[in-house]
């Protein structure tokens, strides 16, 4: 452990230290996924975490052996946690956060009975988004998406895979990707980015006509934006589904986007077994999202090829679909992930909600959930090496709940204004509770 003359951060007092992996692991297979590694206080002790000036941890342990390795440092920040836990910062693995225009006049439609692709063919649904985005400002999307990435913040999201998809043209899908570029530099959430050009088929067009499209024109557009220094994209995304793009259009998009460089993280077998999965996982897909009809062959094949399952509960919650079969996955070896799905359909930016609903309609222990919200939703965007535990070397992302137990956090049903009382990226402390 190296000595420090100047820190970050000095975190004390702590009851409860849930670092969630130990040995540097990227993933936790089955049992081991609810086999988290905690550090637990003795009656009169607390646990230190210190994070050194480059936003990196630095050590985890008891307040005495911190004290003792640091007696010589000075810190730019002590905060006293006594009587609280500490868990990794939140990793939420699926987002579409870069849009205008709500969709709140839909959900009386779809609470009246109304399917998705009903409420598609009523002209609603993502041409309603689509439209109102293409008709924003640069501006006016990039304080729409740091509203979003404040709530995330508040909520204990300290990383967050983005997506474009709402352009389904070349310009404004380069738009919405520069918006996350724009936020980038101060967003009080690390983002990992996503182009998702082939969200869904543009209106007039064939599907096949889309798939060319987004091979031939848009991929180059982003590819040469990145070469030039004007964007990162980490991951390419397709909605591999009945209606939209059928399995053979999908493969032919993610290998072009193979191809390029970036990292497969697609939708895959929400709405139709259509063997996305199997696809996928033939590709060697980084991820794979939904999945609520994914075939046994589906779950063997992902467990095979280890492309991380990201778990969606309120999409299938809104929209009341069947479960996906998390405990199948969990007890094949799938490492599973989640993520809020947020966008006009799944109003969320809530990761312990998130993680609440898992629990409750998914089977899946509280444990898995944490694992799945935080280790598997960094190992999906592979930035597992940095995000997701509280390791010495990984950046100092964490979360301090109010509360002696980690628990809290899932168990207070929508309550993080309350349960969480910081949450801190890379350090620095983006996110306090108002003390009353
Ligand atoms: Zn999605």
């Amino acid at each position: 452990m190296a000595s420090l003359s100047e820190g970050r951060l000095l975190l004390r007092g702590a009851s409860q230290v849930v670092r969630v992996a130990s040995n540097g692991e990227r993933v936790k297979l089955k049992g081991a996924m609810s086999d988290l590694a905690i550090l637990q206080a003795e009656e009169g002790q607390g646990l230190s975490v210190a994070v050194d000036s480059q936003g990196r941890i630095a050590a985890v342990g008891t307040d005495a052996e911190v004290a003792s390795l640091y007696e010589e440092t000075t810190w730019e920040n002590v905060l006293d946690v006594t009587g609280m836990s500490v868990v990794p910062g939140l990793v939420d693995a699926h987002t579409h956060p870069v849009w205008a225009g709500d969709r709140v006049h839909e959900f009386a439609m779809k609470l009246a009975g109304a399917s998705y692709m009903e409420v598609h063919a009523a002209g609603g649904g993502i041409h309603f988004t689509v439209n109102a985005t293409k008709n924003a400002s640069q501006e006016d999307l990039l304080e729409l998406f740091e509203q979003r990435l404040q709530r995330m913040a508040r909520a204990g999201t300290t990383l967050v895979e983005c997506k474009s998809g709402y352009g389904l043209d070349t310009e404004t899908e380069l738009k919405m990707l520069r918006v996350m570029e724009l936020a980038r530099s101060h967003s009080p959430v690390s983002i990992s980015s996503t182009f998702c050009g082939a969200h869904a088929v543009p209106k007039g067009m064939t599907s096949e006509n889309a798939t060319r499209k987004v091979i031939e024109e848009m991929l180059p557009a982003v590819v040469h934006a990145v070469q030039q220094g004007q964007l990162k994209v980490d991951s390419a995304d397709v909605f591999c589904e009945k209606g939209v793009f059928d399995v053979a259009q999908s493969r032919r998009i993610m290998q072009a986007c193979k191809d390029a460089g970036f990292l497969l993280n697609f939708h895959a077998d929400e709405l139709t077994a259509l063997g996305g999965a199997e696809m996928g996982a033939s590709l060697g897909a980084e991820a794979m999202s939904h999945l609520e009809e994914v075939s046994p062959a589906g779950v063997s094949a992902m467990a095979e090829s280890g492309s991380v399952a990201v778990i969606l509960p309120t999409t299938a919650y809104i929209l009341r679909l069947p479960a996906p079969p998390v405990r199948a996955m969990i007890d094949q070896g799938v490492p599973v992930a989640l993520g809020t799905d947020f966008n006009p359909n799944a109003f969320c930016l809530s990761m312990p909600l998130v993680m609440h609903l898992a629990c409750v309609l998914f089977r899946m222990n509280l444990r898995e959930a944490l694992t799945a919200a935080t280790l598997h939703a960094a190992h999906s965007l592979r930035r597992a090496h940095d995000h997701g535990s509280i390791e010495v070397g990984k950046l100092g992302n964490l979360v301090v709940v109010d509360s002696p137990r980690w628990e809290h956090l899932v168990y207070q049903l929508g309550g993080t204004d309350d349960t969480i009382a910081h949450v801190v990226n890379q350090g620095r402390v983006v996110y306090s509770k108002e003390s009353m």
